[in-house]
C-alpha cells in the first residue's frame, strides 16, 4: 500500500480559520485508513469555540476585501482554484484514497476532476446570469421598473458526508463563493483531509483570509451542531442522512435559517421487458457497486420484468464477481472498502437478515483479503432476491455494495413497488422504447431519473430528491439561488 505523502498533509488535520491553521486545543481522534484499518493521522475535534472563531473571521472577510470584490473578480478566483485543484490532483488523490480506501483510479479519473469542474461550472454560470427586470404601468400612470438583485446571504455553513468528500464539498463551496458568501465548512469526521488541502489551495489562489474556513469535528454535540446553532450562520447546506437532516432542521429552526438538504435514498431501477439486457446488467452493477455502493444515487432495489428476471439475476450475480476488492493503488481494483468498522457492521447485520429470509445470489460475506488489507473494512458485492417488499433490506438505506432484485408483471406493479418508499432521490429505467421511458420516468417518484444510463451529470441541471431524500435543489441556477438573498428594488417614474 502506498503511504499518503506527509509533505502535504500534516499528522493532525487542523481547523483552518481566518487563513491560518488553528492550534488544536488538545482534543483529537485517530483517523483510520479503511483499506487497512491502520491509523494514518489524527483529527482535531472542534466545537463552539472554533465555530465562534470561524464566524468572526468570516464576518471580517465579508466586511473587508471580499465584500467589495466584483462578481467577475470572484469568478476569476474560482477559475484559479479549479486550475490549482488539477495541478495538485495527485496530492488530492492520495488524501482521498487515504481517508476512504477507494480505488485511486476512480478518484483520479472522475471524482476529483469533478471538484475542479464544480468551480469552473459555477463561475461560468454566475458570470453569465443576468439580473431580471420587470416593468409595469401603475394604476395612476407611472412607469415602474422592478430590478431583482441577488445579494450574498453572509456566513453559510456547509456540512458534508464521507462518501465523495471533496466532490460534495466543492459542489456547495463553488456556488456559495460565486454568490459572494463566506464559508464555514464542516467535513465528515471520517474524511477531513481533502478539505484541508482545499483550504490551502484557496489561500494559494488568492482568496482573502476568512472567506473559506474549515472546522473539523463530530456532528451531534460537536462542530456540526455548533455550526447549525450559531446565530450568525444564516444558511446551512447539508448532505447526509435523512435522520441527521431532521435533527439539523430542529436545531436550525431556532435561528430560522435557510436550509438545503441532500439526504438519503433507496433508489429503484426498473428493467422493462424490451430492455437491452446486457446494458441493463452492466449498468445496474455499476449503479449498485460504484464507490462500494456508497453513493447516494446508488441503486439498492431492482425491479425486473418477469420474462427477463432469471437471466438478469444470474447475469448480475456473475457481473458482481467482476467487482474485485483489493489494493486501491492497483489499476485492476474496482471495489474499495466500506468507510468504517461501524458501517461494515451495519451492512453485516442487514446481510444476516437477508440470508435468513431470502436468497443470497452473490456476496453477502466479508471477502478474504490479501496481506496488508486483512485489517480493512471490506464487504463483497452482494445480490439478494426473494425478500418481501417490507423487509428492512428492501425498505431501508443500507449504503453498501448491495442490491435486491424482484420480478414484476406489469408496468403498474413495477411503479407501485418502486414508489412505495419513504425516499425519492434517484431512479433508473431500462427500455428501448423512448415513449415508455418517458411515461415510466414521469411517474417514478424521484428527483432524478436516468434512462438507460446512470450518474450522468450536467452541472447546469437541478440535483436533489423528493420525500425524505431532500429539501430544495442544488446544481445550476438552483445553487446560485439558494446561496443568495433575492431582493427587489422598485423604481416608479412619471414619463409625462
Ligand atoms: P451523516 O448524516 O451521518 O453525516 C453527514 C455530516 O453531518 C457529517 O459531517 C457529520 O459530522 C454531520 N452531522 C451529523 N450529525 C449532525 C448534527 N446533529 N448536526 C450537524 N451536523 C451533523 O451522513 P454520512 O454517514 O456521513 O453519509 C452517508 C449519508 O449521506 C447517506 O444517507 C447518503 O445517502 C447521504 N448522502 C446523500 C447525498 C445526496 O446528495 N442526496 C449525497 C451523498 C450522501
Amino acid at each position: 500500500m502506498k503511504a499518503m505523502p506527509t509533505a502535504t498533509v500534516p499528522e493532525v488535520r487542523r481547523h483552518f480559520i481566518g487563513g491560518r491553521w488553528f492550534e488544536e486545543t488538545g482534543k483529537t481522534r485517530p483517523l483510520r485508513n479503511p483499506a487497512t484499518g491502520m491509523v494514518h493521522g489524527r483529527l482535531a475535534l472542534g466545537g463552539e469555540a472554533e465555530v465562534e472563531a470561524a464566524v468572526r473571521a468570516a464576518r471580517a472577510a465579508l466586511e473587508g476585501p471580499w465584500g467589495r470584490m466584483t462578481l467577475a473578480a470572484r469568478c476569476d478566483l474560482l477559475d484559479k482554484v479549479a486550475d490549482q485543484l488539477l495541478e495538485r490532483l495527485e496530492d488530492l488523490v492520495a488524501a482521498e484514497v487515504g481517508d476512504t480506501g477507494k480505488p485511486a483510479h476512480e478518484a483520479r479519473s472522475w471524482e476529483l476532476p469533478r471538484a475542479a469542474a464544480n468551480f469552473r461550472a459555477f463561475a461560468a454560470l454566475a458570470r453569465s446570469r443576468a439580473d431580471e427586470v420587470f416593468r409595469m404601468r401603475s394604476a395612476d400612470g407611472l412607469e415602474v421598473m422592478n430590478t431583482v438583485l441577488r445579494a450574498p446571504i453572509g456566513v453559510v455553513g456547509l456540512i458534508v458526508p464521507w462518501n465523495l468528500p471533496l466532490l460534495l464539498l466543492t459542489f456547495k463551496a463553488a456556488p456559495a463563493l460565486a454568490m459572494g458568501n463566506v464559508i464555514i465548512a464542516k467535513p465528515s469526521e471520517e474524511t477531513p483531509t481533502t478539505a484541508c488541502l482545499l483550504a490551502e489551495i484557496m489561500a494559494e489562489a488568492g482568496l482573502p483570509d476568512g472567506v473559506f474556513n474549515v472546522v473539523h469535528g463530530l456532528g451531534a454535540g460537536g462542530a456540526g451542531e455548533a455550526l447549525v446553532r450559531h446565530p450568525e450562520v444564516r444558511a446551512i447546506a447539508f448532505t447526509g442522512e435523512s435522520a441527521t437532516g431532521r435533527s439539523i432542521m430542529a436545531t436550525a429552526s431556532h435561528g430560522l435559517k435557510a436550509l438545503s438538504f441532500e439526504l438519503g435514498g433507496k433508489n429503484a431501477a426498473i428493467v422493462l421487458e424490451d430492455a437491452d439486457l446486457e446494458a441493463a446488467v452492466a449498468g445496474t452493477a455499476r449503479s449498485a457497486f460504484l464507490n462500494t455502493g456508497q453513493v447516494c444515487l446508488c441503486t439498492e432495489r431492482v425491479y425486473v420484468a418477469r420474462p427477463l428476471y432469471e437471466t438478469f439475476v444470474a447475469r448480475l450475480a456473475e457481473e458482481a464477481s467482476r467487482w474485485v476488492p483489493g489494493d486501491p493503488w492497483q489499476l485492476g481494483t474496482r471495489l474499495g472498502p466500506v468507510i468504517s468498522e461501524g458501517q461494515r457492521e451495519r451492512i453485516r447485520r442487514y446481510a444476516a437478515l437477508a440470508a435468513e429470509s431470502g436468497t443470497v445470489r452473490a456476496g453477502g460475506v466479508v471477502p478474504v483479503m490479501s496481506e496488508g488489507l486483512e485489517g480493512g473494512w471490506w464487504f463483497a458485492p452482494t445480490v439478494w432476491t426473494d425478500l418481501g417488499e417490507d423487509h428492512p433490506c428492501v425498505r431501508e438505506e443500507v449504503f453498501g455494495p448491495v442490491c435486491h432484485v424482484a420480478p414484476f408483471d406489469t408496468e403498474e406493479d413495477a411503479l407501485k413497488m418502486a414508489n412505495a418508499s419513504p425516499y425519492g432521490l434517484a431512479g433508473v429505467v431500462w427500455t428501448r422504447d423512448l415513449e415508455r421511458a418517458m411515461r415510466v420516468s414521469r411517474r417514478l417518484e424521484a428527483g432524478l431519473t436516468w434512462v438507460n444510463s446512470w450518474y450522468l451529470r450536467d452541472l447546469r441541471t437541478p440535483f436533489g430528491g423528493v420525500k425524505a431524500s431532500g429539501i430544495g435543489r442544488e446544481g445550476g441556477v438552483w445553487s446560485l439561488d439558494f446561496f443568495s438573498e433575492t431582493r427587489t428594488i422598485c423604481v416608479p417614474w412619471d414619463e409625462s
